[in-house]
Parts: structure tokens; C-alpha cells; sequence
């Protein structure tokens, strides 16, 4: 049976510590820990990010969504493969055929064998688990004027589904339109757990307006002297509300609450695992001079990244 598979046990873990701001941070014993965490508490969305194609026909795909009673699965057909996500695989496993299982096990085996045991593993099997890990954690990043975008990882088979997982860093409100894009899997980090490295994008020129469109704004900056006025006040401001932010932690406000004071030129970051049909999608919405400048760096910065292979598609709007 052909199957490919992007991801690993360690994929599902640094999706999960992004929360934190700690993704980078490897370490298999508490790696292992946390997925028996992820599993037990039912956080599964970092698992998403690990992506399944395996060869079959239609009809095949046809009985798995016969059989299968939960509407919240997503498996798809596409280029002779069906394509779920490791999530899927888990709340599908009575009706995947035995050699994927296989696969999988082999592919990701501390977390399979947490699902195949319902998360009943203690410690010391834990332990003696073995554990996959990612070849390559940024495979290339470029940086734009509000952030950066790297590529994670890709599983190209030449069809719509093919899979590609980035890091994204960007101002909030970049963020908000981003997730707009609902085909796709996230994960953030959040500020209701951690003050770890907040940072802020301070535009270099302040855009005008435009008077034509009311969601767009032009190249040309706004006239002095307003401008470095402006410019100035942004940055006492940012410093403010950040130094507001240290008291009130420092005095124990709940992260949850305090972080309301940072503005939206604050940066988040987040892991984005999208379909090429999605991903197209993306990329002629947002490098579209339509687009919000901000967002349209990041968009060209991804095509530059994969490449774009057109949404001439049928049947697509
Ligand atoms: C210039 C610009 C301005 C915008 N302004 C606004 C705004 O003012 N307010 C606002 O709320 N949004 C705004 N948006 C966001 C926009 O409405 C879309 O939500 C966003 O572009 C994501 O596009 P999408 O739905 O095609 O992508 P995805 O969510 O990634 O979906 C991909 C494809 O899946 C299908 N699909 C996904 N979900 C559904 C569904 N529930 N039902 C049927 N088909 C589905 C569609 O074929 C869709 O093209 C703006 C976007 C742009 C580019």
C-alpha cells in the first residue's frame, strides 16, 4: 500500500507548545508526556498538523464515509489518495485498513500507542516508547516588513490535497484576517498562558487612506510634520500599555485579563497547516492589491516559498 505521511510524535508536540511560545524546546520524556496530556484532556488539535495520503480508489473513500457516523471527521478524496489529518486517523481507526495502521504506528509511535490504550500508559512505558521526531524544523523563512513566514514541512503528490504546514509571525490584526481562512489547521500561541517574548511591529511609514476604497490605503504616507509625530506616539504608547501589562502581571493579574491593554500592532505567532487548494485560495485573495498590505507581504512571501499552481478549478467559488 502506498501511504505518505508528513509529520511526526515530535510535530503533534511543538504544534502544542506553541501555546507557550516554546516550540522550540525538544525534549522526548516531556515530549511523550504531553501527548499522553494532549490525548487524556482531549486538546487534539495539534495532531491536525500531521497530515496522511494513501492510495485507494474512490469507492473506498466512499465506504469509509459510509460507515462512519461522526459528521466532524474530515477525510477527503483527491489525486487516486484519500488525505486525513492524524486527527481524523484517531476518530476513525475502526474503519482505516490494517496497513495504514501500520503505517501509522510506525510513523508516529509514542502517540499511537497512547491512542491504542486509550491513554492508559504509565510512566516507564512511556518511557521506553520510541519516538519520531522532525528532520528539518524550518525548512526556509523569509521575513517581510510586519513579520515572517517559514515553511515546516510539505507532502506534494501533485494533487489539490497536497499539505504544507508554516510558522507564521504577524501583528494581531494580520492574524484576524489570516484565520478567515478556515480550510486549515491552527495553532497560536496564547497570551492567556504566557508573557514570553512579546514583540511589536511599528510600521515604518504610516499609510494614507485611500479616499476611493474605504478598506484599502495608499503607498504615500501621511504629510509632516503629523507623520513622525504620530510615529512617536505609537511607540510611547506601545511601551505604555506594555509597561501597564508588567505591573498588572507583576501583581498577579491574570494574564487572560491584563494582556487587553497590548494593541493590536502586537505580534502573535502561530503553526498554519493548509491544503494546495486552500493555500491557492489564500494566495490570490491576499496577494490581491485588494489585500491589506501586511498580509499581502506574507501571501507573496508564501508563493515565493511553495509556488502557486493557479485556482483555474471548477466548481470552485
Ligand atoms: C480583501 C478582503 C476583504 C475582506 N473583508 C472582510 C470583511 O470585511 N469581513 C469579513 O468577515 N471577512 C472579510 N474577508 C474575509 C473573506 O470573507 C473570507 O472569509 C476569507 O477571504 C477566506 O476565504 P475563503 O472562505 O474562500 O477561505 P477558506 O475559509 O479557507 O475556505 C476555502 C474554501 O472552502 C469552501 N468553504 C469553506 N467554508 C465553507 C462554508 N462554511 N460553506 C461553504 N463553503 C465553504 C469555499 O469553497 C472556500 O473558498 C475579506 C477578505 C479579503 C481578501
Amino acid at each position: 500500500m502506498d501511504v505518505f505521511v508528513m509529520g511526526s510524535d515530535q510535530r503533534s508536540v511543538r504544534c502544542a507548545r506553541v501555546s507557550f511560545g516554546r516550540d522550540e524546546k525538544v525534549d522526548p520524556e516531556r515530549d511523550k508526556k504531553l501527548l499522553r496530556y494532549l490525548f487524556r484532556h482531549k486538546h487534539a488539535s495539534p495532531f491536525e498538523h500531521n497530515i496522511i495520503a494513501f492510495k485507494a480508489d474512490k469507492e473506498d473513500w466512499l465506504n469509509i464515509l459510509r460507515e462512519f457516523e461522526n459528521p466532524t471527521v474530515q477525510i477527503y478524496y483527491s489525486g487516486g489518495y484519500i488525505w486525513l489529518n492524524l486527527r481524523s486517523a484517531i476518530n476513525s481507526l475502526n474503519y482505516l485498513p490494517q496497513e495504514l495502521i501500520e503505517a501509522l504506528e510506525e510513523r508516529f509511535p509514542t502517540t499511537w500507542t497512547i491512542v491504542q490504550k486509550r491513554g492508559e500508559v504509565e510512566d516507564d512505558e512511556l518511557s521506553s516508547l520510541n519516538y519520531t521526531t522532525d528532520k528539518v524544523f524550518l525548512e526556509n523563512r523569509i521575513d517581510t516588513g510586519s513579520g515572517w513566514v517559514g515553511l515546516v514541512d510539505r507532502l506534494e503528490l501533485g494533487t489539490d490535497m497536497d499539505y504544507y504546514t508554516f510558522i507564521v509571525e504577524c501583528p494581531l490584526f494580520v492574524a484576524r484576517q489570516w484565520h478567515r481562512h478556515r480550510f486549515g489547521s491552527y495553532n497560536e500561541i496564547s497570551r492567556r498562558y504566557t508573557a514570553y517574548d512579546i514583540k511589536f511591529y511599528i510600521p515604518r511609514i504610516l499609510r494614507k487612506q485611500a479616499k476611493s476604497n474605504k478598506q484599502a490605503s495608499l503607498e504615500e504616507p501621511v504629510p509632516e510634520p503629523f507623520h513622525s509625530e504620530f510615529l512617536k506616539e505609537i511607540e510611547r504608547l506601545i511601551e505604555e500599555s506594555y509597561s501597564l501589562y508588567g505591573k498588572m502581571t507583576e501583581k498577579e493579574v491574570a494574564k487572560e485579563l491584563a494582556r487587553g491593554i497590548l494593541p493590536q500592532f502586537m505580534k502573535t505567532r502561530y503553526y498554519w497547516t493548509v491544503p494546495r487548494i486552500a493555500l491557492d485560495n489564500f494566495i490570490t485573495l491576499r496577494t490581491h492589491e485588494g489585500a491589506q498590505k501586511e498580509i499581502r507581504e506574507l501571501a507573496q512571501a508564501i508563493k515565493e516559498l511553495v509556488g502557486y499552481r493557479g485556482t483555474d478549478r471548477k466548481n470552485i467559488l
